[in-house]
């Protein structure tokens, strides 16, 4: 089994890109669908999302707009439970549908916290894509409509996910042994 080293800690692989490959495809066919017609605005959570957002996106045939928001909540292997914002969207959100495109939520915090700022600029419909969703430490009611894959209360790193800087150009998922 291939094990990668960051920093301190110790990876073993968890979701090979192939699989990754297939659940991306997967959200896409069911964005595909649900949003014909309604144009969009893919609200992508920076920096961890990047990854999945640019292969997501290129999977829709829908006419659909992008903005990015920069949040932080992780140091290190843990959620901090206070969300840092380095900036928000540029767009009005004011009767757009909004897709939040997340790379992975753990307790939730950062979703509740950014779910009720796009609120409050009163768009039409907000809805939240995720590749990644760990039940165990969820904390916060949130809707997520659009669920890549369930896993474990692990800590993972690749496909856009790092730890402390590192790892976010793997192309597979890892989790810390
Ligand atoms: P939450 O606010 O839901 O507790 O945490 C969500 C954010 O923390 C995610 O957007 C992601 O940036 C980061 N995060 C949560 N779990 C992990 C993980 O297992 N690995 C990495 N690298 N980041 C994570
Ligand atoms: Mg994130």
């Amino acid at each position: 089994m291939k094990v990668i080293r960051l920093h301190d800690l110790e990876f073993e692989m968890f979701i090979a890109p192939e699989q990754i490959n297939e659940t991306v495809g997967r959200l896409a066919l069911a964005i595909n669908h649900d949003y014909q017609g309604r144009n969009p605005i893919l609200l992508i959570v920076l920096n961890g999302a990047f990854v999945f957002a640019a292969d997501l996106v290129r999977r829709l045939s829908i006419p659909l707009q992008m903005d990015f928001v920069k949040l932080r909540s992780y140091l290190g292997t843990a959620s901090t439970g206070s969300i840092h914002e380095h900036f928000l969207w540029e767009s009005s959100l004011k009767d757009r549908h909004i897709i939040i495109v997340e790379d992975i939520i753990d307790t939730g915090h950062t979703l509740h916290h950014l779910v009720g700022k796009v609120a409050a600029e009163g768009p039409a419909s907000i809805e939240t894509a995720c590749l990644l969703l760990k039940p165990a430490a969820r904390q916060y009611p949130d809707p997520v409509k659009y669920c890549g894959m369930e896993m474990p209360n692990d800590f993972v790193v690749g496909y856009g996910l790092d730890y402390d800087g590192l790892g976010r150009e793997i192309a597979g998922i890892y989790k810390k042994i």
